[in-house]
């Protein structure tokens, strides 16, 4: 399990992340969604470890991480702008942190990526370089990194933000079948109302900092706790 506890970020004088507690069960996909600059990418940033909470506590498991490495965590995160880098292939792309890991053998390696490839349809991609293929292609490449990673959490910012329409709904369709095919925990930032209730199995609302609740799609329907919930879940995206 993942458990945040009175976890605050201020940037000198900006309280980003006020004061959050925060439990996901292992093999939760949850999402996490509010307003522009309410402290969601913040808080899966301090999750990833790629900033330390200025108060507060992170677990993993057993494991106390607060003040661990974004590489001691055991944790793959996927940003909106994919950030893969443009002069390597997205083969290389996708192995590039195992093979400077340097804990796996070529053939592990490339039975993972054979794998990864198969179930995001990337097979024919391989050889290509970012700059030839679309927007889409790419975030599955981006995905593709992250899978074989294997890690206990992923952690995705807006990733489909990016994308067209069309494109965002089939790839939803793609993230919930790799849970269900996983099981790895995921948590999910996305400003958007419907994608957060469509993929979430429980959804993390927030404003200005603080959590406003965390329930089931459903019962954030029926049992709004606080009226921006109500307004934020009612008002349609
Ligand atoms: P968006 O939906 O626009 O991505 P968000 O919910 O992800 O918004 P955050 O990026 O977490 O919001 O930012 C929360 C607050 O913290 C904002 O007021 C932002 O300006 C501030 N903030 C974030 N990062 C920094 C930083 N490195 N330095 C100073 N302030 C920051
Ligand atoms: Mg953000």
């Amino acid at each position: 399990d993942l458990t945040l506890q009175g976890v605050r970020k201020e940037f000198d004088g900006v309280v980003a992340v006020k004061n959050i507690d925060l439990h996901i069960p292992d093999g939760a996909f949850v999402t996490v969604v509010g307003p522009s600059g309410c402290g969601k990418s913040t808080t899966l940033r301090l999750i990833a470890g790629l900033e330390q909470a200025t108060d507060g506590m992170i677990q993993m498991g057993t494991q106390d991480v607060t003040g661990v490495e974004p590489k001691d965590r055991d944790v793959a995160m996927v940003f909106q702008n994919y950030a893969l880098y443009p002069h390597m292939t997205a083969r290389r792309n996708i192995t590039f942190g195992m093979k400077a890991a340097g804990d796996f053998s070529d053939e592990e390696i490339e039975r993972q990526v054979a794998e990864a490839a198969a179930v995001l349809d990337i097979d024919d991609l391989l050889d290509r370089k970012p700059g030839e293929l679309s927007g889409g292609e790419r975030q599955r490449v981006a995905l593709g990194r992250a899978l074989v990673r294997d890690p206990e959490v992923f952690l995705m910012d807006e990733p489909l933000s990016n994308l067209d329409a069309k494109l965002r709904i089939k790839m939803r369709a793609e993230l919930a079948k790799l849970h269900s095919e996983f099981g790895t925990t995921t948590i999910y930032v996305t400003h958007d109302q419907t994608e957060a209730l469509t993929l979430g199995d429980r959804v993390v609302v927030m404003n200005d900092g603080r959590i406003q609740q965390v329930d089931s799609p459903q019962r954030l329907y029926d049992f709004p706790k606080t009226r921006f919930v109500a307004e934020f879940i009612g008002d349609p995206a």
